[in-house]
């Protein structure tokens, strides 16, 4: 099939009759079997899809289909899809089927979308590279020796690869905006409580955000607008108005923008990454927009509080997989007490117990004060200055990430320095700010993408949204 990247091509094909939604929708599934090796999907929704496919199409025949028809949207293992399985990638809910649906796939489905398949993560949305997926990682479309980053590995290869046009991923500390970068594709993380987290499997509840994955910000744009706002089942989903995202007003004006010294002098930047960045910012000053230096000499503690913080709410919120509930329960067991600890010693991958183990450390007595308590007093001053900084900025703006994709095993077997990948985007979850990452350069050396990170404020969406469209509508931008 002729491959589409955006939604507004899709819906003119169908209304000019070049071709009609079924037909779109086979040859998603087409280069979804074509993309086997790359191990993206880990359940194709086939027959269902064209079904939906034949009844949006007869709507759009009499007029009178929804915004979101034409959309074919692949999304992440652990977003629940009532009748469907999910898994968060974990041996542990082996078999599990979602009793109700994600507010957000309600959302979707509500204005005509459809939900093509489930991809492959990292177990329970923990990692960076999509390796500690039980079912194997994720290739790199662009290259299938390179990671596609993670955790929503499988939504950025997806979308990258074009077996759907969109894709949703969730971001808790960079897993959006990571995997977007690594496979060229724009990735948005939205505001703490823009997006209703009922029905996203929970890893760290106070930074989990859902969010898009697509070619372009217009149809990322498109669908953000669909899935935010208020939701009865989420109460920390916020009740500010949900903007028009996808009208770009306003998105051409001059802005002042500070670019964070701490993340374009440290260490672990790639050269050519760094380069292009410093690049960027003198084409931005072109343009007429200000851009200067900002300083966060908190950069340095970001990891720190984000694994001590996260891993705390990982362990309380994965207590509930005990191999009673939920998924997975051990053969061997005989007991209540080892119902428990096999079920979770078989279910669970060794980065998931990594993470339960350290978040139960932080948390115990003794340990609480030193660790949990002063990683929340760290996370309020990061967050205030941030708050800080908007006052005076627009945006601020990074790298996505220190340096490309790396090669397959290249960090697994040193956790540390696969924590440290997230260095530049664990900011914006843990001030609970928006932000995305803009496909806007290829490597010197090897050709792969990287990704320029923009934040806002809480709720500027808009403004974020359209000043992102506006970039990646200017040639002279691009690498
Ligand atoms: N790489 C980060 C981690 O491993 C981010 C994960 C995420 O955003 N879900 O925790």
């Amino acid at each position: 099939m002729k491959n589409y990247h955006s939604l507004s091509e899709i819906q003119k094909a169908i209304s000019d009759g070049e071709t009609t939604l079924p037909a779109v929708v086979e040859g998603y599934i087409q280069n979804i079997s074509n993309s086997k090796s790359l191990n993206i999907f880990l359940e194709t929704f086939e027959g269902e899809s064209l079904e939906r496919a034949k009844e949006i199409q007869t709507k759009i025949s009499e007029g009178n289909a929804s915004s979101l028809a034409g959309a074919v949207i692949a999304i992440k293992d652990n977003l629940c899809y009532t009748g469907h399985k999910v898994g968060a990638a974990s041996q542990i809910l082996n078999g599990f089927e979602s009793l109700y649906s994600a507010t957000a796939i309600k959302r979707l489905l509500e204005e005509d979308a459809i939900i093509i398949g489930r991809v492959n993560c990292d177990e329970f949305a923990m990692g960076g590279s999509n390796e500690n997926s039980s079912f194997g990682s994720v290739l790199n479309p662009l290259n299938p020796e390179y990671v596609p980053g993670g955790s929503s590995g499988g939504s950025a290869a997806a979308v990258a690869s074009n077996c759907c046009l969109v894709a949703l991923g969730s971001d808790t500390g960079g897993s959006i905006r990571q995997p977007a970068s690594f496979c060229g594709v724009v990735g948005v993380k939205p505001t703490y409580g823009r997006v209703s987290r009922h029905g996203l499997i929970a890893f760290a509840s106070s930074f989990d955000q859902i969010g898009p994955l697509a070619h372009n910000v217009e149809d990322a744009s498109k669908v953000l607008e669909v899935i935010s706002g208020k939701d009865d089942m989420d109460t920390t989903s916020s009740s500010v108005a949900v903007d028009k995202y996808a009208t770009f007003d306003g998105g051409t004006g001059k802005k002042k923008i500070g670019y964070i010294h701490e993340c374009i002098t440290n260490e672990a930047l790639d050269s050519d990454v760094k380069a292009k960045h410093l690049e960027l910012i003198d084409k931005l000053k072109v343009q007429g927009h200000t851009v200067e230096a900002v300083n966060l000499e908190e950069l340095k503690y970001l990891v720190p509080t984000y694994y001590v913080l996260t891993t705390a709410e990982a362990s309380s919120n994965l207590s509930r997989y005990d191999g009673i509930h939920y998924g997975y329960r051990s053969g061997e067991a005989t007991d209540i007490e080892s119902t428990y600890t096999k079920s979770r010693t078989e279910g669970f991958g060794d980065e998931v117990k990594r993470r339960i183990i350290l978040g139960t450390f932080v948390l115990s007595s003794g340990y609480y004060d030193a660790y949990y308590s002063k990683a929340q007093k760290v996370r309020r001053i990061i967050k205030e200055k941030t708050e800080k900084l908007f006052e005076e900025y627009d945006f601020l703006m990074s790298p996505t990430t220190p340096s490309c994709a790396f090669k397959l095993g290249a960090n697994t077997g040193d956790p540390i320095k696969m924590y440290l990948e997230d260095i530049f985007t664990v900011h914006a979850n843990l001030a609970g700010t928006p932000a995305v990452s803009l496909p806007l350069f290829k490597h010197s050396a090897h050709q792969l993408p990287f990704g320029v990170q923009f934040m806002s404020a809480p709720f500027e969406e808009k403004a974020l949204l359209g000043f992102a469209h506006n970039l990646m509508n200017t040639p002279s931008l691009k690498d």
